[in-house]
């Protein structure tokens, strides 16, 4: 046995497809609120939150005093998909709470744990309702890496995993992907266009802002656009809702803004509450038309993830709650468009929406490096995009303003390091430190 900050058990046991833990080479084992702690007993601010998993922080108390409770009560914890008190709550309160008071009419399917198997769900409803096998997806797509959802995947080298065809597609430019080309009217066309040489599709299955892909964010426009023309063409829309729901952008669903309802949604990552593993697809009823069993699965709802995701959505019943978020994202906002004056020459620009923003970069070097960097400063933040040209902050929805100012103050001294300190306009996020401390 190796001492516990050993990593050698990882590089010579464990198989080549670890990813994160490469940028990351610590051996975490604590962690509370925005922080880790690893084996050397160093802290760590936490701005990669399990890729939008821990919007309400690692171990919120109130979250996980519910699960203790309930495994101490002996609370049953794998049912297959039998019928339990925790599941009950569980839609008691999305219905209660996030559905009926959006005006949102879903049944809720729960798929296997992960979000991919959540995609594969809806993309089996999409096609079964419709009868048609074809999907349109969008440059840049991220919907996980089961053959189905990664055929909707944009990135090569992912889809490359697959070692077969991945088909049954239709790619079309995301929102903004070639200037000013409007790629809602070009659906709208090639659906209505006999000569386009599209299969009129099952669905259109887009994300509302891009988080793997780099942050790229659709416009209102776009996505009013696209709502109309799928609804006129009877093609199901499905917002893959992932990673940009569960609050991520300010709300609860990432399109709530747009004033616009999708046909199915895919929720999974945040929904857990603590990192439990949870996925639901919510689906018109005219479209619940598989069959029982057709989408079967041992671990199709995990009663620890429902006990933690019913305390999480409870969080929702209060509007302060949704305040508090957007208030964090107008400080992460400030700060960034802040930052990236300083840096015109490596093409610094702030993107995203919400608490799912960061700078792209015109060289994927930078951000990379400035990744490293901030890791060897104690904030964990990952990158992102095709070509990882993107720094992306991702901390929890929870976090106080201290601990979010210290991982700004990070990036400013880690964008500092790698770049060269910027002749203009100072060190403004540092100064806002220390005018708090101050107080
Ligand atoms: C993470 C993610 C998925 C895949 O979820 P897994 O649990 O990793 O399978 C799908 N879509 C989006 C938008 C995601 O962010």
């Amino acid at each position: 046995m190796g001492s516990l900050d050993d990593r050698a058990v990882f590089e010579t046991c464990e198989s080549a497809i670890r990813s994160y833990c490469r940028n990351f080479p610590a051996v975490f084992v604590t962690a509370s609120g925005a922080t880790l702690t690893d084996a050397s007993g160093r802290r760590y601010l936490d701005f990669l939150s399990g890729a939008g998993t821990l919007n309400y922080g690692h171990n919120n108390p109130a979250i996980k005093q519910r699960v203790i409770d309930y495994l101490a009560a002996d609370g049953i914890v794998h049912s297959l998909d039998l019928h339990t008190s925790a599941k009950q709550r569980f839609i008691e309160e999305m219905v209660g709470t996030i559905l009926r008071p959006r005006g949102l009419d879903y049944r809720i399917a729960f798929p296997g744990p992960t979000g991919a198997n959540a995609v594969e769900l809806a993309l089996k409803f999409a096609r079964r309702s419709t009868g048609r096998h074809n999907v349109v997806a969008f440059t840049n797509a991220y919907h996980g890496m089961s053959q189905g959802a990664l055929a909707v995947s944009g990135t090569r080298s992912k889809r490359a995993g697959a070692g077969m065809p991945l088909s049954g597609v239709t790619r079309l430019p995301y929102d903004g992907y070639l200037g000013d080309l409007d790629s809602a009217a070009l659906l709208e066309k090639m659906l209505e266009d006999p000569g386009s040489g599209v299969d009129p599709p099952a669905a259109v299955i887009l994300e509302t802002i891009q988080g793997e892909g780099g942050l790229n964010v659709a416009g209102a426009h776009w996505l009013r656009k696209i709502r109309q023309v799928t609804a006129r063409h009877g093609v199901v829309l499905i917002v893959d809702d992932i990673q940009a729901g569960c609050g991520r952008t300010g709300s609860f669903f990432s399109f709530e803004p747009m004033g616009f309802a999708p046909d199915v949604v895919c929720l999974s990552k945040a929904l857990g509450g603590m990192g439990m593993p949870l996925s639901v697809v919510l689906v018109r009823p005219d479209l619940d038309v598989l069959a029982p069993g057709q989408h079967n699965g041992t671990f199709r709802g995990n009663n620890l993830a429902f006990v933690a995701g019913t305390a999480a959505l409870e969080m929702w019943r209060k509007p302060a709650f949704e305040a508090g978020i957007r208030d964090r994202a107008v400080r992460v906002a400030d700060a960034l468009a802040e930052l990236v004056v300083r840096y015109p020459e490596h093409g610094a620009h702030v993107r995203g929406r919400g608490l799912m923003c960061g700078i792209g970069w015109s060289s994927a070097a930078v951000a990379g490096k400035v990744s490293k960097e901030a890791f060897a400063r104690g904030l964990v933040i990952e990158t992102s995009g095709a070509e990882g040209q993107v720094l992306k902050l991702m901390p929890p929805l929870t976090i106080d303003e201290r601990e979010l100012d210290a991982g700004l103050a990070i990036i400013e001294q880690s964008i500092a390091a790698v770049v060269g300190a910027a002749p203009r306009p100072g060190p403004v996020i540092s100064e806002r430190i220390a005018e708090n401390a101050a107080m």
